[in-house]
């Protein structure tokens, strides 16, 4: 009999991670995509898996969870992931993307494969037939709605905030200098280093700037929303408000980036946009602030005097759907368990999380997937999206605190984080081949 195709909601990170594998399975595919036609607030162009903030898809270490991740969906077959990787560009030990060349290169493979189709048309209602709920956090008004119709008063919302962007040729090189944090890797991050005096201003005109409202982010369909952020989040100017001093023991801690030796009072970080170094973005400063205040205050960051915005940063509404209470567990809707649902909108946090549940519904519709192993990464965030008793529920993220504890216990924080990966690898490729139960040497499968 032949197989149905797949109706996939929105061409992001999750949709074109599940189009693109499920298509290579074999399976037609419809994938609908919004924009260009009608665009998100966060996003600048019509092309598939666009980075709407940041450029880094985080670490690429094997003792941090994100490089754990990374290492689970090479052997799980990731379709993305290679193809980010193909589009680094320098960031000491984290895989940061050229935005542009990454979102071109999965439009060209979306578009070259003869099992998807790619269609350009709003949802605003979920198909008749089985499909990926994969629109994101920036769900189209029109089918939040629909969807609060069948799933009733169990959606949740959240805001959070994107951080600005500068052009290279704006930033005053004699003041920002190349480091990366202890010279642990290449020196590709530049860093501006504040004086006390410097700092301070800056908090000061960060407390005081006009921000932008909540109710300006409201619209017909959400009118009690509660003006919270998710606390990876957090605008800058908030964090500011938790005492004058947060950031330089946060964010913009000045640890390992001393100048000719001397330790600056506080040091913002710039990481590069693009291939060509042309453009770089604040780290950790995301903002509601008024374009105006941005450009105002941003300019008092010690070399950014000049600086030319090339993006400001900007608040926007988030939803996620209440996964533990929504979802069967194979991650299908109670209501509708022929539509899966993936991706951020489905309770995850994070670009490479929106890519791995993406891939996860794809391996569970294509080969049935099992619940993976709990030693993983993956298997956990799975876990936490279809178990009703954790409690309130927040989007997860990759986390080491998600995995059980190690049998015996190790002090040695990096030797305990390396038995934390080595022993998920092992598990998932025991899982993955249970005929060869560690055959392959996990270390190879390590970054
Ligand atoms: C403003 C903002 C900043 C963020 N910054 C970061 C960050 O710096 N780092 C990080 O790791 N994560 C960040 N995230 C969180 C998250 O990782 C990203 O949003 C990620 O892109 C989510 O992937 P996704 O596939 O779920 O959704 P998306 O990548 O947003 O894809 C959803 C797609 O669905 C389309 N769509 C929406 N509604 C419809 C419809 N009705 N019909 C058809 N198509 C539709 C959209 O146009 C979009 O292309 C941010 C989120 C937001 C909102």
């Amino acid at each position: 009999m032949a197989r149905q195709p797949v109706n996939i909601i929105g061409a992001g990170l999750a949709g074109s991670e599940a189009a693109l594998y499920l298509a290579d399975k074999g399976f037609g595919v419809r994938l609908f995509e919004m924009r260009p036609h009608k665009m998100t607030p966060a996003h600048q162009s019509g092309l598939p898996a666009e980075l709407v903030c940041s450029n880094s898809l985080k670490s690429t270490r094997a003792d941090t969870p994100s490089g754990m991740l990374k290492a689970e969906l090479r052997l799980l077959g990731s379709k993305l992931l290679p193809i980010a990787e193909s589009c680094a560009v320098p960031a000491g030990h984290a895989l940061a993307v050229d935005r542009d060349l990454f979102a071109q290169k999965v439009f060209e493979k979306i578009q070259a494969h003869p099992k998807i189709e790619l269609i350009r048309e709003e949802v605003t209602e979920l198909p008749d037939s089985p499909g990926i709920l994969c629109s994101g956090p920036l769900t189209s008004d029109a089918l939040a709605a629909s969807l609060q119709k069948i799933l009733g008063d169990t959606q949740l919302y959240f805001f959070d905030a994107i951080a600005p962007i500068v052009s290279t040729d704006s930033l005053d090189m004699d003041r920002i200098y190349s480091k990366d944090r202890y010279d642990k890797g290449d020196p590709d991050y530049l860093n501006c280093a504040f004086s006390r005096e410097e700092y301070y201003a800056f908090v000061d005109a960060l407390l005081e700037g006009e921000k932008h409202e909540a109710h300006e982010f409201e619209n017909e369909y959400f009118t009690n929303l509660k003006f919270t952020y998710y606390e990876n989040c957090m605008p800058v100017e908030e964090l500011a408000k938790r005492g004058r001093d947060t950031l330089r023991h946060g964010v913009m801690r000045p640890m390992g980036l001393e100048r000719d030796g001397v330790k600056p009072f506080a040091v913002l970080q710039l990481r590069t946009e693009n291939q060509v170094r042309n453009a770089y973005n604040l780290v950790g400063c995301q903002t509601m602030l008024r374009y105006g205040e941005q450009k105002r205050i941003f300019r008092l960051i010690p070399g950014l005097e000049k600086a030319e915005f090339l993006r400001y940063g900007s608040i926007h509404r988030n939803s996620y759907l209440n996964a533990p209470e929504l979802f069967n567990p194979n991650l299908t809707l109670k209501p509708r368990p022929d539509f899966y649902v993936a991706g951020q909108l489905g309770g995850v946090e994070g670009y490479m999380e929106s890519i791995a549940t993406g891939l996860l519904v794809a391996k569970i519709h294509a080969e049935s997937l099992q619940l993976l192993p709990p030693e993983t990464i993956l298997g956990q965030l799975w876990r936490r999206l279809i178990d009703p008793t954790m409690g309130k529920f927040q989007p997860v993220n990759a986390n080491f605190g998600l995995l059980p504890a190690l049998e015996p216990p190790i002090r040695d924080k990096k030797a305990k984080k390396l038995a934390l990966a080595e022993r998920g690898l092992t598990a998932l490729q025991d899982f993955l081949n249970p005929d060869k139960a560690s055959g392959l040497p996990v270390s190879e499968q390590m970054p």
